[in-house]
């Protein structure tokens, strides 16, 4: 292996397919190349597209790519990204075809890595042969879960002393052993386990999942220590040396200087939305979106609407391009835009999230507790309405609500791949009505520590912060490596 002195570290990214592991993913290997280290993003055909805007704006940074082999797994050409399967309705069947499908990527990804010879590979947890295909080639692993320390360790407590099963019924609370917090949790909350037998694809791959997140050089999160101290040195110290981990997050916030392109192309333009935000006054627009996997039913869609016309906020909702498709605007009450023109926006497709966060009309987030979403609504110093659908989120939603409490909870009691029961519209108004309201004491206090921790999350990636520092520590070792 040639020596650092030679050439430059080359690290290569692997991110999963979707949205919420491929933008962060990108990010990161952004702040690796701001600090002169060689990058290469692996990735398919049609996912490239998604960020190579936000890539030639930045540091240099490649793309290699690899066919996804959909076909071979029962899927469509197009579905290349996690997002296709809750567009179109496929379900946890689905979900499966495509994880078998991204197994399937190993072979046509150690090829990359036996050409290209990276000094390390950043490995998504969803592909977890990869500690063993970097193993061939003599080279460290990095796992990055997409997900909170908070998230990390009440998972492991969860699937090493399985609370869950010491409960009579789906609805009796218990306490998440070990953690550094009295965090109380109901089976609803977790995936349903009843229908898989042990043979089950899906459960031996989550299994292999576990498994490889301690068997790999380290993890990177993307948090930042002042979040969640108790959590960052609780997954450190407590779960063993199988797990050293950096965080270098927020990684959104590398994006400085082009905050409207990130992800998919924004279906509004950048003008036209700071435009509008522009004409409000500061902390009176409540913007709600629920990522990219999350697919309400149309009636779930309509009592948001009338939750949140009825709330009288100010508001930008985005809906998923998806609903349009299936269910046209049958969801949406009758003269809905008419009657909140002006106060009201729904942008149809992908925003600019960071951009709208960021901007000092947003007074709140209503969010499903994707971690990204999450971070980047702390990261703008902003209270939030949890609703929590599947995935990491309900843990999310106790970090947010329990430990730095600066949420409102507004339903989502139970974990789904197809968006849980239906939460009505008077809840939704309520919760818009109370996390915007200025008159609550306690509210307030969601509001003043929620900027505090927008403050703390900036100086962490600054040069010195606590992030800056780790992501220096974490180069710094690498090269040591090589
Ligand atoms: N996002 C965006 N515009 C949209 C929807 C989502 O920019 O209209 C970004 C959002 O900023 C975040 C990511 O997509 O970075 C979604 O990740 P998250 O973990 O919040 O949720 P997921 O989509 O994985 O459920």
């Amino acid at each position: 292996m040639a020596n650092s002195t030679d050439r430059l570290l080359h690290v290569y990214f692997f991110p999963f397919l979707a949205h919420g592991h491929l933008i962060p993913t990108v990010d990161m290997a952004k702040l690796f190349a701001g600090r002169g280290v060689k990058t290469t993003i692996v990735t398919t055909p049609l996912n490239a597209p998604n960020f190579s805007a936000t890539t030639t704006t930045g540091p240099d940074i490649q793309t290699r790519l690899i066919d996804f082999p959909a076909a071979e797994f029962g899927l469509p050409a197009e579905c290349q990204n996690l997002e296709f399967i809750s567009a179109h309705n496929k379900g946890w069947e689905g979900v499966s075809q495509f994880t078998r499908a991204a197994v399937a990527l190993r072979e046509p990804f150690e090829k990359l890595l036996e050409q290209d010879r990276p000094d390390c590979l950043v490995a998504d947890m969803l592909f977890p042969w990869a500690t063993e295909s970097a193993a061939k080639f003599g080279i460290p692993r990095l796992i990055f879960h997409g997900t909170s320390f908070f998230a990390l360790a009440a998972g492991d407590a969860v699937a090493t002393h399985e609370p869950q099963n010491r409960v009579s019924s789906d609805d009796e609370s218990f306490v998440i052993p070990g953690l550094p917090d009295e965090v109380r949790f109901t089976r609803r909350q977790l995936p349903s386990r009843s229908s898989e037998k042990e043979e089950d694809f899906m459960f031996e791959f989550f299994k292999r999942v576990g498994e490889s997140s301690s068997e790999c050089f380290g993890t990177v999160v993307n948090s930042f220590y002042e979040l969640e101290p108790a959590y960052a040195d609780h997954y450190r110290r407590v779960l063993g040396s199988g797990r050293r981990s950096w965080h270098v997050g927020p990684v959104s916030l590398c994006n400085a200087d082009d905050r409207a392109v990130r992800g998919k192309e924004a279906t509004i333009g950048r003008d036209e939305c700071l435009k509008w935000l522009e004409s409000k006054e500061p902390n009176t627009v409540v913007y709600v979106s629920f990522g990219s996997i999350v697919k309400f039913s149309a009636e779930q869609m309509r009592e948001i609407a009338i939750g949140i016309e009825a709330s009288e906020c100010q508001f930008i909702w985005v809906v998923r391009e998806c609903h349009q498709e299936d269910d046209g605007n049958n969801w949406l009450p009758e003269g809905f835009e008419d009657r909140t023109s002006g106060r009201g926006m729904i942008i149809r497709g992908w925003a600019p999230q960071v951009l709208i966060l960021d901007h000092a009309a947003i007074g709140a987030l209503v969010t499903h507790y994707g971690w990204n979403s999450t971070l980047e609504g702390i990261t703008a110093g902003l209270p939030m309405v949890t609703w929590p659908v599947m995935a990491d989120q309900f843990y999310n939603e106790k970090l947010v609500t329990e430990v730095v409490r600066i949420g409102v909870s507004v339903g989502g009691r139970e974990w789904s791949v197809d968006g849980g029961g239906t939460v009505g519209h008077a809840a939704v108004e309520s919760a818009l009505r109370r996390v915007m309201s200025r008159e609550v004491e306690e509210v307030m206090g969601m509001h003043r520590r929620a900027k505090a921790l927008g403050e703390m999350a900036r100086k962490a990636v600054e040069e010195g912060g606590s992030s800056y520092f780790d992501l220096s520590a974490l180069i710094e070792e690498l090269r040591s490596q090589t």
